[in-house]
């Protein structure tokens, strides 16, 4: 059993102020692998006082220290991607080969954008037209970063990164259901010289150490990933203190598939949902079908959840692995039961383990066909493998589809047509759209329209969330 009770506060490991230890389970046995503690008021108070002190040097750093160090990170990280593949196996269930190439490389491609991003990035501008008035964008003070279980190293590199980049410094909380990928985070922060209080970790849940990082004083800015439910307590939390709220939340994506589409584009929009085993923000969980490739599309898709093999995370494949946590696993299984009740056609997957699974968070991919926009499996974000299908006639009723939902994060349109591709994407009300498959591969901001948040990570425009703006007149030469 690892013991990772200490916080990471002020460039030293500390003792937390209080007893309070929490089993990290391995959920994919079941089984404690590691204990950590849940900070109280006086670590956080500890944890925003070292980011305070280090805030009044850094912020008069230059870029040139700034892209020094973040490449300094960038070496150590890459010497312990295996260690990080491991932790978030361990801790969240990602069958080891996913963690080794997508969870890492998460880490990897988004430093090396940050470093090219601050390369190019203008930290003192003339106003446009006016030599006598500047823009400066300025530090934002200490940043409070709030994390999932998900996709762990993503969002601590979304967070993290640009506010040093912005001269920010900042208090980590992982979630307590993924803190050991955060602890080797650490170790590399310490390795790689990040000034005493930069970067502090502190271990907690979200009604402890969440609500207090979110109602402090000495918080300038929260930055969170998580659930829309946190998102909406962290805001009325920070409310009194007026800080800046940047929020990544939920989703609920919509994949319209035109009959003129590609034919990999069921199979490709049904895999891309069992990624990660479903867990992921930006999932394409909603697919909409022209009706006259409706019927063919639910076979392709029942097929390819019926042939995706679900096992041992610690083995190395292109398997799922398991559900992060119990409490996720039931919400699940609590999901496709709803489903089942409202009607929806099953036609792959459904309730209880795979066979041959009798232990461990694994949940069976899953498609429910005709489902319509009133069904629960339709509007909630399930976080899980499992599609849902139904069929529209004509765009304009595609589109209404799609933008019928809380949600609005990243939509998907699959279509041979390029015009078509372009209205599509035009007409849904979302911060992503992908078209045929294109990840994209640049700088480029993340981050959602309506209850999916209000922030963009990543690009200039993820430095930008870690910075205030001042406009200074009388600006002479
Ligand atoms: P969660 O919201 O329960 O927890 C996320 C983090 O917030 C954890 O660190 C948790 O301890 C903390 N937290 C919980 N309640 C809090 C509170 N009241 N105050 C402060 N902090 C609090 O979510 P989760 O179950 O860890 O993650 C899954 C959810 O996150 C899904 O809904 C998913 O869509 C969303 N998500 C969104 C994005 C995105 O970029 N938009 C990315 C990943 C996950």
């Amino acid at each position: 059993m690892l013991d990772k009770r200490q916080f990471y506060i002020g460039g030293e490991w500390v003792n937390p102020a209080k007893a309070n230890d929490f089993a990290v389970i391995n959920p994919a046995t079941e089984e404690a692998v590691a204990t950590i503690s849940l900070g109280d008021q006086a670590d956080t108070d500890a944890a925003v006082a070292a980011a305070r002190k280090a805030f009044g040097t850094w912020q008069h750093s230059t870029k040139v220290e700034r892209i020094a160090l973040l490449k300094s990170i960038q070496s150590e990280y890459a010497k312990h991607e295996e260690d990080v593949a491991q932790a978030t196996t361990m801790e969240m269930g990602a069958p080891i080969s996913l963690s080794r190439t997508q969870q890492v490389g998460c880490g990897t491609g988004h430093i090396q954008k940050f470093i090219d991003t601050l390369e190019k990035f203008e930290f003192e501008e003339e106003l446009d037209g006016f030599p006598t008035e500047k823009i400066l964008k300025e530090p934002i003070g200490v940043a409070g970063l709030i994390t999932p279980w998900n996709w762990p190293m993503n969002q601590i590199f979304l967070k993290v990164i640009p506010a040093i980049a912005a001269g920010s410094t900042c208090v980590l909380k992982p979630s307590e259901m993924s803190p050991l990928s955060a602890y080797v985070f650490a170790e590399i922060m310490h390795d790689a010289g990040v000034p005493a209080g930069v970067f502090n970790l502190i271990n907690g849940d979200g009604i402890g150490v969440g609500s207090q990082m979110s109602g402090h004083k000495d918080i300038d800015m929260i930055s969170f990933t998580g659930s829309t439910r946190a998102g909406a307590l962290i805001n009325k939390a920070a409310s009194d203190t007026v800080k800046r709220v940047v929020l990544e939340l939920g989703g609920k994506g919509a994949n319209i598939v035109f009959a003129d589409a590609d034919e990999k584009a069921v199979k490709r929009g049904t895999m891309h949902v069992f990624n990660n085993s479903g867990q992921s923000c930006n999932a394409p969980t909603r697919m909409l079908v022209e009706r006259s490739y409706y019927d063919e599309a639910v076979e392709i898709a029942a097929a390819a959840a019926d042939a995706h093999t679900v096992g041992d995370p610690s083995v190395e494949g292109s398997h799922m692995g398991a559900m992060a946590s119990e409490a996720h696993y039931n919400k699940v299984q609590d999901m496709i039961a709803e489903g089942i009740k409202e009607g929806a056609r099953l036609v792959a997957g459904g309730l209880g383990r795979p066979e041959g699974l009798n232990k461990g968070y694994f949940v069976r991919p899953t498609v429910f066909a005709d489902v319509t926009n009133d069904m629960t499996v339709g509007r909630d974000e399930i976080f899980g493998p499992v599609l849902v299908m139904m069929p529209f006639d004509g765009e304009e009723h595609a589109y209404e589809l799609a933008n019928d939902t809380d949600y609005g994060l990243t939509d998907y349109v699959q279509t041979q047509d390029m015009d078509k591709a372009k209205r599509a994407s035009r007409a849904m009300r979302a911060g992503m759209i992908r078209i045929n498959g294109d990840g994209g591969a640049g700088p480029s901001p993340f981050g959602g329209y309506k209850q999916s948040g209000n922030g963009r990570e990543g690009g200039k425009w993820g430095i930008e969330d870690f910075c205030e703006i001042k406009h200074i007149t009388g600006w002479k030469s």
